[in-house]
């Protein structure tokens, strides 16, 4: 391969910290076929790998830049260049930290359902997840992060997403606050933390700050490296600004679960949970950005006010790509019509969202496409402590979303591997 290469053999600090500038983009121009020259194998270290060469928009956090990447496995070397395909953009691949299901598969169904969920949400631009549970009888949460790691440790879901994890929402939120949760809550006793901690998946948590023994639980899963995520709680701003601030202290991460969505709302004399989040200067949030979970305003409010840690997420249900009609969650029965997922009491059950679709209404929502790209993947990977991807730099993984003019998703790669069939 010729060009420069700009090896960075290993990644000690989290990627993807460049510039800070919005970079709006016209997305207006002639539709191209993303450039990709053919595959060519080349021997490293004694063995054969494919190494591939993508023109169009670079999306980098900085701005979109027309250039060149040369990848195999990793990402060899970003080069920007006067001139490239105008209407292809290469965004990093979307990284979705709170997803049950898709495809007919859920989290819960073991791991086919798992196996179903990643490659459905990889032909949507996802190349990284974390298998969601859901508030179920405790042997069947159990079962369900050995059904994770069962499939971690089978190498993971071949033309699916990259399984790095479980987030454990649920049982230990508050029964007052469950949105489509079963009423299965139990709590954090240190037994427990323990016996989900031994499955050695869990990534990220859900947890009720207001529930006895959440504190203690939050302090050993951010020892554990485990994400704590504030959600499906009655807690007031006081409350959860205190259980944030002790786990920053203790080196860990945060995130809000679904901010805005069980959790409450703010007020100018009750900031409750999306104020005291949204106020944390370290507290990242997920959003469920499908038109229906949380109002533009809302989430350009999220923007606006935490600038780099807003986190796009599905939170989707199974029915999640099969379009309208009778579904299931937790075991419980679901409606989706117009896109719209509810159970018999009304409520909203999950999502039937995908990232490429997050992206389009975030875009429409005014946010310049860097800024999206970030809430995709760098957001996201570092909220759960990922530093080997979520952003186009070399060394780091090659997962890559292709998008046309449109921001439809037309190639995907995960780890330097194509996944969908139009993918040269
Ligand atoms: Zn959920």
């Amino acid at each position: 391969m010729s060009g420069p290469r700009l090896e960075r053999p290993g990644v000690l600090a989290p990627p993807c910290g460049a510039g800070d500038r919005n970079f709006p983009v016209d997305h207006r121009g002639q539709q191209e076929r993303p450039h990709a020259a053919p595959p060519r194998a080349v021997a490293q270290a004694g063995a054969w790998r494919v190494s591939r060469t993508l023109r169009g928009q670079l999306v980098l956090p900085g701005g979109v830049v027309p250039g060149e990447l040369h990848f195999g496995r990793t990402l060899e070397a970003v080069m920007p260049q006067a001139e490239a395909p105008q209407d292809v953009f290469i965004l990093p691949g979307f990284v979705d930290t709170h997803v049950h299901g898709g495809g007919g598969g859920d989290t819960m169904d073991g791991p086919g359902g798992i196996r179903t969920l990643a490659r459905l949400h990889a032909r949507h631009g996802t190349t990284t997840l974390l298998p969601t549970t859901i508030t179920n009888p405790w042997e069947k949460v159990l079962a369900a992060l050995q059904a994770v790691r069962e499939v971690m440790e089978a190498g993971g879901v071949v033309g699916g997403a990259d399984v790095i994890g479980a987030h454990l929402e649920g049982p230990f939120i508050s029964p007052q606050r469950l949105g489509a949760q079963p009423a299965h809550t139990t709590l954090p006793t240190p037994d427990r933390v323990a016996e989900v901690l031994d499955s050695g998946v869990v990534r990220a948590v859900t947890l009720a700050p207001e529930l006895p023994g959440a504190w203690e639980a939050a302090l050993t899963f951010a020892q554990a490296g485990v994400r704590v995520g504030i959600g499906h709680t009655r807690a007031d701003a006081e409350m959860v600004s205190a259980l944030l601030d002790a786990v920053h202290s203790a080196g860990g991460r945060t995130c809000a679960t679904h901010l805005f969505n069980a959790m409450g709302g703010i007020e100018g004399r009750q900031p409750g949970p999306p104020g005291a989040l949204l106020a944390d200067p370290h507290a990242f949030l997920e959003v469920i950005l499908d038109g229906i979970h949380v109002h533009p305003t809302s989430f350009r409010l999220a923007h606006a006010a935490a600038r780099g840690r807003v986190v796009l997420v599905t939170d989707a249900m199974r029915a999640a790509g099969l379009g309208d009609g009778e579904s299931e969650l937790g075991g419980q029965p679901v409606t989706v019509r117009d896109g719209r997922a509810t159970l018999e009491s009304g409520s909203l059950a999950g999502s039937v969202l995908t990232l490429d679709v997050a992206l389009k209404n975030a875009v429409r929502a005014g946010i310049p496409l860097p800024e999206v790209s970030r809430m995709l993947s760098a957001a996201p990977a570092a909220s759960v402590g990922l530093t080997d991807r979520g952003c186009l730099e070399p060394g780091l993984r090659a997962d890559l979303t292709v998008l046309d003019r449109d921001l439809n998703v037309v190639q995907v790669y995960v780890a330097g591997l194509p996944l969908l069939e139009n993918t040269p």
